[in-house]
């Protein structure tokens, strides 16, 4: 009926409304509905998708038979008019669908219109198209409040055999973000790096957490591996390792002694650990996070 434009006119429109509002209004957490509807604090937006410039080896988005292949991305100006219709928002999750952030060609405009907007993000990357004038952008704009560089190794063979890379380019992006904070006098977007743990991978968790703990990060994010069970790949979750215990154990203990001397040095960004599911799974510190949002990349 509400198709038939016909009937909807003049009086029976207005009957509808009038319908509508009374019983709005006769619902008593409507008016709490109403602004969770209308004022949105946080924004989830997909603004890159369908294309990305790794092919890990656990990602079941490019592995998908219906993988685009394809690339795709929000302009900044559609950013710009989703922000003016989110006058409240003040974070904004930009979603990669299995694809990565700094492949978007207008990220320098879209760090702009968040900063004009005085919105924060948080990215999730694989780190190899971050370049230094956006790696400065970010610095500088302040509108970036982390940075998760997922990464899943700790030794070039490792790191090439699942995300068929080159580890140290990765790090040298992360080198650079931290070198250039430094030089720019800024704790923000601070530093988190994650890894999906496999049975052949989680040996070097001990190894990343040093890692981690050499660049600066604030968080080792570890998740399960996800959406390759009986599929008869070589990825295999890491309970699938009859060391992982061991290994789990060693690297809660280095995290530990990070944990000691940044409270001797009475640091502002303690590194946290903790367990969920079969293992180790440090938490963020959230004084510094001013966003919201992860993926799986
Ligand atoms: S896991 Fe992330 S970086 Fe790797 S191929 Fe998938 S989308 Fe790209």
């Amino acid at each position: 009926m509400l198709s038939n434009a016909g009937l909807l006119h003049t009086a029976n429109l207005h009957s509808v409304q009038r319908h509508i509002l009374r019983m709005l209004n006769e619902l008593p957490w409507m008016h709490d509905y109403v602004e969770l509807t209308y004022m949105p604090i946080c924004l989830n937006v997909l603004f890159v998708w369908g294309k990305c410039n790794l092919r890990c080896r656990m990602c079941t988005g490019t592995h998908a038979a219906n993988y685009p292949n394809q690339f795709g991305y929000l302009t900044a100006e559609d950013f710009r008019r989703t922000l003016q219709a989110a006058p409240s928002a003040k974070g904004v999750t930009l979603s990669a669908g299995d694809s990565d952030p700094f492949l978007h060609p207008e990220i320098e405009s879209i760090i702009a219109v968040a900063r004009e907007h005085g919105v924060h993000f948080d990215l999730f990357t694989n780190g190899h198209a971050l370049t230094a004038p956006v790696c400065r952008k970010l610095i500088e704009s302040g509108v970036c409040g982390m940075i998760n560089f997922s990464i899943d190794a700790a030794t070039p063979e490792t790191y090439k055999r699942i995300r068929g890379a080159d580890f140290k380019r990765v790090i040298g992006r992360i080198e650079m973000l931290q070198a250039m904070k430094k030089e720019l006098g800024q704790k923000n977007p601070w530093l988190s790096m994650s890894l999906v743990a496999m049975a052949d991978n989680i040996q070097e968790l001990p190894e990343y957490v040093r890692l981690a703990q050499r660049l600066g990060a604030g968080r080792v994010y570890v998740e399960d591996l996800n959406g390759w069970n009986g599929r008869g790949s070589e990825n295999k979750p890491a309970i699938d390792n009859p060391d992982w215990p061991a290994f789990i154990r060693e690297a809660k203990s280095a995290a530990a002694q990070r944990n000691a001397a940044q409270r001797s040095a009475i640091c502002g960004f303690p590194w946290k650990t903790g367990e969920k599911n079969f293992g180790f799974f440090p938490k963020a510190q959230r004084a510094a996070q001013q966003g919201g949002g992860r993926d799986q990349q």
